[in-house]
């Protein structure tokens, strides 16, 4: 398409006039002085404070700078796309809830103190929700009479929750306010919220895999938002607040939370039953509600014969924020970070030699590659220059793996050879290549 055409984005538009990004105008490599490790609580928090992806405001809360931004619309994409295929639709709801609706539930007394409360000017009283079934619960009920024929109804939304934890820690990993992804289904019968629960978990596992993040999907304690089925996906690492038992024989899973309750159930009941326990990072969550909320509020359909039913609901919970750190505490080592592919802010970083012999030369290669990289449809936007030349190629390399771009090509000497060369570093795989222009778009 013309650059003129009306039909092109800004982006576009502005991408088609040659839109280089330079690591010296970019909010990274700020220099901060690293906090001593002590005070940190674990690798990936340390990892994204260091390399500008968070900066803390107060105990669970922080700033995501535009690294960590970008890293999360990325997510973001890849939760919309998997959702997108079971049907459900995105929507958003107010993070102002009031009381009123969370009494009918007799939530806002047995939510206790992890409920932010809010009082307005008339003295009516509010909480910043923490989960969504009251809202959306209430809002279906509103859509009576609803015929079967407009089931199943499934809605979700990413948005900001706000909980009150006693102890926020390890950074996006427990904060009080976080980006999660709910969703909420209204079914006809018990089996078609069965089905659509299984089509729900089959996303978040396609989530998963696309993330390149190993999980196990667990059974998991229903607590206070209630239900009759649940399953909990976690990824395994140290600075989990979760055990769970697996058994790969028998292919049992479960939070050993739920152990506690059901004593005895430990063993899954066959000959060489060969239990794991594992700690791991609660990453998702879901429940089947059953009726507990629609009977509340009345949320019900029309059935064929014109009966009244109750619908049958199901919530799922995803931890954006959540996922977006664990994904790095799994994959990263203790100096520098590895993002699930598909959420590394920037693809590729261009190193242009150190300034001094032919420094315009080099510049300008870099410049030129960048556009002709830029033009590959996966690498639209996805490539910065790091244009900072008073500084060693070495030094900027280390400051590119560390911050965790999977490729990173240098434009070296044999850049000015008659037939150039670029060396290209897979940083993942931790391989060297050298290449041609050519071949580098075909690797990419
Ligand atoms: P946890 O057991 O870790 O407190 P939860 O069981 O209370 O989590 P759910 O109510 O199941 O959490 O919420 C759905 C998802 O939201 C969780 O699976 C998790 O990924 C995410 N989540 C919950 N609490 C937090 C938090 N404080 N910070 C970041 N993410 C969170
Ligand atoms: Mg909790
Ligand atoms: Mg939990
Ligand atoms: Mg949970």
């Amino acid at each position: 398409r013309d650059s003129s055409s009306p039909y092109l984005s800004i982006y576009q538009r502005r991408y088609k006039h040659h839109f280089r990004r330079y690591a010296s105008r970019m909010f990274q490599n700020m220099g901060k002085i690293q906090p001593a490790t002590s005070d940190l609580s674990c690798k990936s928090h340390k990892l994204m404070l260091y390399n500008d992806i968070l900066s803390p405001c107060h105990p669970g809360a922080f700033s995501l700078l535009p690294l960590g931004q970008r890293a999360l619309e990325k997510l973001i994409q890849v939760i919309d796309e998997e959702l997108e295929v079971t049907g459900a639709q995105k929507m958003s709801m107010p993070s102002l809830a009031p009381s009123t609706l969370w009494e009918e539930t007799g939530r806002w007394v047995s939510a206790g103190a992890e409920l932010f409360r809010i009082r307005d000017r008339h003295d009516l009283h509010y909480c910043l929700g923490p989960t969504h079934e009251e809202v959306i619960t209430s809002m279906v009920a509103q859509l009576n009479p609803l015929s079967y024929k407009r089931l199943p109804i499934l809605l979700y939304q990413i948005t900001r929750k706000f909980r009150d934890e006693m102890a926020p820690k390890h950074g996006l990993l427990r904060g009080r306010e976080f980006e999660m992804k709910d969703l909420y289904t209204f079914d006809a019968t018990v089996e078609d919220a069965e089905k659509t629960y299984r089509s729900i978990c089959e996303a978040y596992c396609r989530i998963f895999d696309r993330l390149g993040l190993p999980f196990n999907k667990v059974s998991g304690a229903t607590g206070n938002i209630g239900g009759s089925l649940s399953h909990e996906f976690h990824l395994s690492a140290e600075v989990g607040e979760d055990k769970f038992l697996t058994c790969d024989k028998c292919g049992l899973g479960t939070n050993v939370e739920l152990l506690d309750k059901q004593s005895a159930q430990s063993q899954c009941g066959r000959e060489n039953c060969e239990l794991v326990q594992s700690t791991g990072i609660e990453v998702g969550h879901a429940f089947l509600l059953g009726t507990k909320y629609s009977s509340v509020f009345n949320a019900i359909y029309q059935k064929d014969d014109g009966q009244p039913s109750l619908t049958e609901m199901g919530c799922y919970g995803l931890g954006v924020t959540r996922v977006l750190q664990a994904g790095i505490e799994v994959l990263s080592t203790e100096d520098r970070i590895r993002w699930p592919n598909l959420l590394a802010p920037y693809q590729v970083c261009i190193i242009p030699q150190k300034e001094g012999y032919m420094a315009e030369k080099f510049r300008d290669m870099a410049d030129s590659l960048s556009d002709r990289l830029g033009e590959l449809p996966n690498m639209r936007g996805e490539v910065v220059i790091d244009d900072r030349t008073h500084l060693t190629v070495g030094k900027r390399l280390y400051e590119a793996k560390r911050i965790g771009y999977p490729f990173v090509v240098i434009v070296g000497k044999k850049a000015l050879e008659t037939s150039p060369q670029l060396e290209v570093l897979d940083v993942y795989e931790d391989q060297t290549t050298f290449l041609s222009e050519t071949q580098l778009c075909q690797k990419l």
